[in-house]
């Protein structure tokens, strides 16, 4: 199996968010011990945005990994299978697993909407709906009433032919 790993929050710290492209945290607690628990049974590449150069130096200073990073637009694979060097590249490769601090898990579009919208899309759809249903009883409602209105009218007295 290959399992991409995002940086920016899952193992580098970024405590203050983006700053001015520096590599200013610590890494996270477990990172590093994480990272190497997961390549003794997996292939590992870390996929960032990031310069993958510098993100190499800081994962090579910290944790002494073996590591192939790629340039950005240089492709060196198309798969990653290797589970005795970390990659670092800007490319999402493919992966049986993408972990990272920013991710919702993706199993319809319903549901895709309701995580990412949860104010906007998913109850104003349901207000529209709520909306159609309560037009639908008064309209039935008043047919119903002038139905009635009509019957009595036609039993009246008043209505008595000539
Ligand atoms: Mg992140």
């Amino acid at each position: 199996m290959t399992i991409a790993v995002d940086f920016d929050g899952v193992i580098h710290s970024y405590r203050r968010g983006w700053q001015d492209g520096s590599i200013y945290d610590q890494p996270m607690p477990g990172a590093l011990d994480g990272l190497r628990q997961l390549m003794e049974q997996d292939a590992v590449f870390v996929f960032t945005s990031r310069n993958t150069q510098q993100v190499a130096d800081w994962l090579f200073e910290r944790g002494e990994f073996n590591i192939t990073w790629e340039p950005p637009g240089e492709t060196t694979c198309e798969f990653w299978n290797d589970r005795d060097r970390l990659l670092v590249t800007n490319r999402k490769l493919p992966a049986t697993a993408y972990l990272d601090d920013r991710a919702v898990r993706f199993t319809n579009w319903d549901q895709a909407l309701a995580d990412l919208m949860p104010d906007q899309e998913t109850s104003g759809r349901d207000l529209e709906d709520a909306m159609q249903r309560m037009k639908e009883r008064t309209k039935q409602a008043v047919q119903a009433e002038l139905r009635r209105l009509m019957r009595k009218a036609s039993r009246s007295p008043s209505r008595i032919p000539r």
